[in-house]
C-alpha cells in the first residue's frame, strides 16, 4: 500500500537520493519515503556514469567535497556491508596547451595546500607512463594515485539496502507527477501510485530535477546535457594498472573496463535536452580521436555503448539546500562529477535538514540563491 504520510519524501533513486536516505536514517530519522520512477534504482545518470572518483579539482570546494567523500567510499563496505570495487588506478591529466599547463599548475598548488598530493609530470614523464599512447604533443601532466574507479550501482544498492534495514521505504515504479504547496509550504507529493502528505521533500531527481522543481513553482538553472561513452572488446596489451587518462584539451578520456577499454569524449556542440540515445556520428569522432591517441584501439571491437545526462548549472557547481518553498530542498547540479560526491552530499543533506546547516563541509555558498545574487563559484580559486 502506498503510504498516506511521510516525514521526509526523497525524489530520485540515484546516488543522491540513496545517500540522502541512508544518511537521514543513520541520524535516526524515521518515516522516510524514497520514490524512483524507473523499475530499478540507479538507472539515471548514476547508472550511466564512468564511475570515476578523484581528488584533482580546480576549486577549493570541490577538493574539500572529495576529501570527505572519497574516504567514505573507502569505508563503504564496513559501513553498509556492500562491496563497491574501489580501484585506485589514478587519474592522469595530459596537457597539450600552454594555457592548460598554467591553470593546472595553479590547481596542483591549490590541491597541495588542501592536503592532496597530486604529482606534476613533465611531457616526457607523461609519455613514459603511457607507452601504449601517442602523446608527442604533451607539454605536462598531473597524476594522483589515490584517484580511481568505483562501481556506481553497488554504491546505490549499498545505500538503499542499508537504508531499508533502518526502516526507509524505497519504492520503484513510483513517478512523481506533482507537488502540493500551500501558502509557501510544501505539503504533499503526488505520484502515479497515490498522494503522500509531507512537509519535507528532497529533490534528488538529477537531470530531471528542474522538472520536479517546476512542479513546486521553483525555477532551477539546471540543464540536461547528453554525454556518451563506449567500451571495447578485450585488449590483452592493456596493463592492469592502466590509469584513468584524460586528454584535457580534447575532453577525451580512457580507462580500463573489464578486459577492454572505456572511452568517452565531450561533444562541444551537444544540444541541451533529455535525449539519451547514442549519437553514432559523434561516436565516430570519439573513436577517431581515441585511435589517434591509442593506435592499439584499431584492432578492438565495440562491446557496448550508451549515453546519459549531465545535470549542469551555470557555474558547474552543485546546488544544496532550501528553495523559496518551505520544506522543499534540492541536491543536484553536479555538472559531470556527482557520483563521487554522492556519499558526502547525502550526509550534507541530512545535516541541512536536521541541523539547519551543513557541517561536514560548509556548502552554504552552493545555495540556489547564488545564481540570482551573482555569487557564482569562480573556476580558479587559489588564494
Ligand atoms: C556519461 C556520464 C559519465 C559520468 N561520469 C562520471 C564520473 O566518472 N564520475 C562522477 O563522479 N560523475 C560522473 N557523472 C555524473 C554523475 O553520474 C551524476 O552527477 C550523478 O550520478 C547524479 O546523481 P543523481 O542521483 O543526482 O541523479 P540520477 O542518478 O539521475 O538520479 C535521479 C533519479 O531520479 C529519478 N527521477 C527523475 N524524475 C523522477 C520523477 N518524476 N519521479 C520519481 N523519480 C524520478 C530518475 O529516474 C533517476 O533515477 C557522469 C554522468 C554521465 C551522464
Amino acid at each position: 500500500m502506498f503510504p498516506k504520510t511521510a516525514d521526509i519524501v526523497i525524489i530520485g533513486g540515484g546516488v543522491m537520493g540513496a545517500s540522502a536516505a541512508y544518511h537521514l536514517a543513520a541520524r535516526g530519522q524515521k518515516n522516510i519515503l524514497l520514490l524512483e520512477k524507473e523499475e530499478f534504482f540507479g538507472q539515471g545518470a548514476t547508472g550511466r556514469c564512468a564511475g570515476g572518483v578523484r581528488y584533482q579539482f580546480s576549486t577549493e570546494i570541490n577538493v574539500r567535497l572529495s576529501l570527505k567523500s572519497l574516504p567514505m567510499l573507502e569505508r563503504f563496505k564496513e559501513e553498509t556491508g556492500q562491496e563497491i570495487g574501489y580501484r585506485k588506478c589514478g587519474y592522469l591529466f595530459a596537457l597539450t596547451k600552454p594555457d592548460d599547463v598554467e591553470n593546472f599548475r595553479r590547481n596542483v598548488e591549490l590541491q597541495r595546500r588542501l592536503g592532496v598530493q597530486t604529482e606534476w609530470l613533465t611531457g616526457d614523464e607523461v609519455r613514459r607512463r603511457l607507452p601504449l599512447m601517442r602523446f608527442d604533443d604533451a607539454l605536462a601532466g598531473t597524476f594522483n594515485p589515490a584517484d580511481g574507479l568505483v562501481d556506481p550501482n553497488s554504491v546505490v544498492m549499498g545505500y538503499i539496502g542499508a537504508a531499508q534495514r533502518m526502516g526507509v521505504r524505497a519504492l520503484t515504479g513510483a513517478a512523481v507527477t506533482g507537488l502540493k504547496v500551500e501558502g509557501s509550504q510544501v505539503t504533499g507529493v503526488e505520484t502515479n501510485q497515490g498522494t503522500v502528505a509531507t512537509r519535507t521533500v528532497v529533490n534528488a531527481a538529477g537531470p530531471w530535477a528542474g522538472l520536479i522543481a517546476r512542479m513546486a513553482g521553483v525555477a532551477l538553472p539546471l540543464t540536461p546535457l547528453r554525454r556518451q561513452m563506449l567500451t571495447t572488446t578485450p585488449l590483452p596489451e592493456l596493463p592492469a594498472d592502466f590509469p584513468f587518462v584524460i586528454d584535457f584539451a580534447q575532453s577525451l578520456y580512457f580507462h580500463r573496463e573489464g578486459q577492454g577499454l572505456l572511452t568517452g569524449m565531450s561533444n562541444p556542440n551537444e544540444k541541451t535536452g533529455f535525449d539519451q540515445n547514442v549519437d553514432e556520428a559523434f561516436e565516430l569522432v570519439n573513436l577517431e580521436a581515441a585511435i589517434a591517441r591509442m593506435p592499439l584501439l584499431e584492432k578492438a571491437g565495440l562491446a557496448s555503448h550508451w549515453a546519459g545526462l549531465y545535470e549542469v548549472t551555470p557555474d558547474a557547481h552543485p546546488i544544496y539546500g532550501p528553495t523559496p518553498v518551505e520544506g522543499f530542498t534540492i541536491v543536484t547540479g553536479f555538472s559531470g562529477h556527482g557520483f563521487m560526491h554522492g556519499p558526502v552530499s547525502g550526509k550534507l543533506m541530512a545535516e541541512i535538514i536536521l541541523d539547519g546547516k551543513s557541517r561536514t563541509v560548509d556548502v552554504s555558498m552552493l545555495d540556489l540563491a547564488r545564481f540570482e545574487e551573482g555569487r557564482l563559484i569562480k573556476e580558479y580559486n587559489v588564494v
